[in-house]
């Protein structure tokens, strides 16, 4: 056995597993069901990264499904942009569902179960309006009371909700709801409401329906319809979960069972759709995948692999109570993973000329490795010469103690290369540095290397007459505070004004020309970037996904 799979049965099960390994022990399932119920009101976030891993982990560690289940009972927010979104991004994350279901599919069931529900005398049509229903139903501490329609006959019932079905009345004008409790100490068991009237086009139901269930009459009956095992949901379903189990019970249908964790929140960033769907009205970014956007679609636009995604998710675990996870702990998971797979190459951002005034050879071509991570990844050829860029901050006139970068009379090693020395130090009238006249070793050559110099630093460079111009994308953290849905202003008033810095006239490796945005790369010294998805013609656009240390724990920001 590998040390990492003996780590993994070390782990210890979290609370889910536990639960499922006892159903099945017990006998209760011969395997189970899961499913994940996106309402598609918008693109996926981080937060639902979470519940996918769960679902479909489980099943994929018990045996047994997990179901793709559109929550589309609600006509007004829903589109067939996200269905097709929230698809591709669970594809991404590297997950298949057994079923693509929706819960429109089931309307015409629960109508037939609200139909049985009447005729048990446990759901009755009220006429009252939206604010009379809040009112009588009490408050934690002081019971609900029923009114006059509560007492309507199963006929009078049967009648109206078939007349709203029919479209007689308005939106508004009636609801059904269930008869349990009015004195129940769990406000959701006063009279939950179960269908509610909504003229509204449907993207999938066109203008079949008038009624639409709500969601305590939609979720735990598609479930059961599912035949699903282990229903998993966040903990504000917790005072749910009732009327979840009472509605099943009643209706005698199969008794899936619902299970709540807590909802993974993570820092600098917001985790509602519809938060981040103003960001996205309000032109703070540039789109639901805009590569600051906490979405999959945003990460993977950013450069963020699925492996990484996941190995966050399960790091941070399943628990009850509610938690801020540190975005530093995402971006650790991306370098991890990064770190391991990126091809490394040569990019100047802010180019300063080196002459090398001793260099005559032509043509020389030099070995790198593309990642001395995994051999496997090669070697590549680049081009030397007698001029070259280097960054313009890896120069210094007037070097204090102990740096090792370059200055008058110090040595560097070129990476790749070979160790060079800077005499000469050009400037304009102005007094800007515009070239740096240098001498190398020829015989310092990295791989062959006799010429006994030892230097501390080395540096990354680009041919000065082979290289391509491209632009970079440097994201940061779309807040500048933990968490900007809890402060005292708008969450939009804190969004970092850096996040974004647009970094023109970079010059890279002409190899970058052949990028695609499957690639990951490392720029050497400036961290990990990947090839923008709109970038199609040069200059071409890099996105940095994350740098190569966390510049934010250092601040101490
Ligand atoms: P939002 O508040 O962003 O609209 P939601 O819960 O309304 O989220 P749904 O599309 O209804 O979004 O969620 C689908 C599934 O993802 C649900 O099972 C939900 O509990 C889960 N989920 C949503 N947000 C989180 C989160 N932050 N952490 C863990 N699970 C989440
Ligand atoms: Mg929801």
């Amino acid at each position: 056995m590998s040390a990492d799979k003996h780590l993994e049965e070390e782990k210890s099960l979290n609370f889910l597993e536990e639960i499922v390994e006892q159903d099945l022990a017990e006998g209760k399932y011969k395997s189970i069901m899961t499913r994940f119920p996106p309402e598609p009101n918008g693109y996926l976030h981080i937060g639902h990264a979470s519940s996918i891993c769960l679902n479909f982990g489980l099943s994929e560690k018990y045996g047994g499904g997990t179901n793709l289940r559109f929550d589309d009972t609600n006509p007004i927010t829903e589109d067939t942009e996200y269905v097709d979104s929230i698809k591709a991004d669970i594809k991404w994350l590297g997950f298949d569902w057994a079923n693509e279901l929706y819960a429109s599919d089931y309307f015409e069931t629960l109508y037939e179960y609200a139909v049985k529900l009447i005729k048990k005398g446990l759901a009755y049509v009220d006429d009252s309006s939206s604010e009379e229903i809040a009112a009588q139903k009490g408050t934690p501490t002081q019971p609900g009371h029923r009114n006059q329609f509560a007492e309507r006959s199963v006929e009078e019932n049967l009648e109206l909700f078939a007349d709203m079905k029919a479209g007689k009345y308005k939106d508004g004008e009636k609801v059904l709801r269930a008869r349990i409790d009015m004195a129940s100490p769990n406000m959701q068991m006063r009279d939950p409401l179960l269908y509610r009237i909504k003229h509204a086009h449907h993207h999938r139901t066109g203008d079949a329906w008038c009624i639409y269930p709500m969601y305590d009459f939609a979720h735990g009956q598609s479930d059961s319809i599912e035949h699903i095992t282990h229903s998993i949901c966040t903990m504000e379903f917790v005072p749910h979960r009732e009327v979840y189990n009472w509605l099943i019970e009643k209706l005698e249908i199969f008794p899936s069972r619902q299970y709540e964790f807590a909802r993974r929140n993570l820092s600098h960033t917001v985790t509602s759709k519809r938060k981040l769907l103003q960001l996205v009205n309000e032109k703070y970014v540039s789109g639901w995948d805009d590569p600051r956007m906490p979405t999959i679609a945003g990460y993977r636009r950013r450069g963020y692999t699925p492996e990484s995604i996941r190995d966050f998710c399960d790091r941070i675990g399943v628990g009850k109570r509610d938690n801020m996870v540190d975005l530093g702990l995402l971006e650790f998971c991306a370098r991890e993973h990064l770190n391991k797979i990126a091809l490394r190459r040569m990019v100047v951002f802010d180019p300063v000329k080196v002459v090398i005034t001793n260099y005559e050879q032509e043509g020389e071509m030099l070995t790198a490795e593309n990642n001395p991570e995994n051999a496997e990844d090669g070697n590549r050829s680049i081009s030397f010469g007698r001029e070259l860029y280097i960054e313009r901050e890896d120069f210094m006139e007037n070097p204090p103690k102990k740096y090792f970068r370059l200055a008058p009379g110090q040595k560097v090693r070129l990476k790749h290369a070979y160790i060079i020395q800077c005499d000469e130090v050009v400037k304009d009238e102005a007094g800007n540095i515009t070239q740096l006249n240098c001498t190398y070793f020829p015989d310092s050559k990295s791989g062959a290397d006799t010429s006994g110099i030892h230097v501390k630093g080395t540096l990354h460079w680009v041919n000065a007459n082979d290289h391509i111009a491209i632009q970079i994308n440097e994201y940061d953290r779309l807040f500048t505070v933990e968490d900007p849905a809890n402060e005292s202003s708008e969450f939009q008033s804190y969004i970092n004004p850096q996040s974004l810095r647009i970094v023109e006239g970079a010059l890279a490796e002409p190899s970058l020309a052949e990028a695609t945005t499957d690639n990951r790369f490392q720029f050497l010294r400036k961290g990990y970037f990947v090839l923008d998805k709109d970038s199609k013609k040069p200059p071409f656009i890099f996105n940095r996904t994350v740098t190569l240390k966390d510049s934010w724990a250092k601040a101490g920001k």
